[in-house]
């Protein structure tokens, strides 16, 4: 199986879900991109929405503006899997970054080490503050408030969070919130255990018309 396979070859990116405005999901307030697909199958996936529900494509340029015109001190991009569209998604930072000084933290389900070995995701390494890596594995979850399981490691690729990182990153406080909108209801951040179990009990009785990321 090619892990790489791209998922766009458009001057677009598959998304499955944005937030523009929240401090769930690293330091700050942050715009948050869940990009659509998945090549991995991970046992106990929260994002299962991302590899099988509903997507939108959108235009490379028009997010980028929609960043800009957002008041947060930068992005965090999840899934799915992002460096499945790693030349899309530098294209979309190169372009922020021309006009803000923006910060970069990336969920990966790949290694740091098997990032660096594929050229469009070194090119988005190189732009990146922040890498958390690795597959999430249930039996690892030791509860930590923003990394799913203890084998995934957070990797400072610039200064950029370093004072904070520590404190933000050590605690096992983990926070969600649960978002209304016109046609969906989702759920973003990583929750604690009694906050999944009342989220999976009003998942059965939606019939599938709420989805977590
Ligand atoms: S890498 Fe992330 S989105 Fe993909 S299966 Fe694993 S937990 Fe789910």
């Amino acid at each position: 199986m090619d892990l790489y396979k791209r998922m766009s070859e458009k001057d677009s990116i598959l998304i499955s879900h944005t937030e523009k405005n929240t401090d769930l999901l690293g330091p700050y307030r942050r715009f948050v991109i869940w990009v659509h697909g998945c090549c991995f199958e991970c046992e106990g996936c929260l994002a299962g929405n991302t590899k099988n529900g509903a997507y939108i494509e959108r235009d490379i340029s028009e997010l980028a503006q929609e960043i800009l015109c957002s008041e947060t001190e930068g992005i965090t991009i999840s899934g799915g899997e992002p460096f499945l569209q790693a030349k899309e998604l530098f294209e979309l930072i190169s372009l922020v970054k021309a006009v803000k000084d923006i910060g970069v933290i990336i969920y990966s389900g790949f290694t740091l080490e098997e990032l660096q070995k594929n050229e469009d995701s070194f090119k988005l390494l190189n732009v990146t503050d922040i890498l958390i890596d690795g597959r999430y594995i249930k039996e690892l979850d030791d509860g930590r408030a923003y990394i799913g399981s203890s084998n995934q490691r957070l990797h400072y690729l610039s200064d950029r969070y370093k004072n904070i990182g520590e404190t933000y990153y050590g605690s096992y406080r983990r926070r969600a919130e649960i978002k209304i909108y016109p046609k969906e209801v989702v759920l973003v951040g990583v929750p604690s255990g009694d906050v999944l179990e009342v989220w999976e009990k009003l998942k059965e009785k939606s019939g599938g018309n709420i989805s977590d990321f």
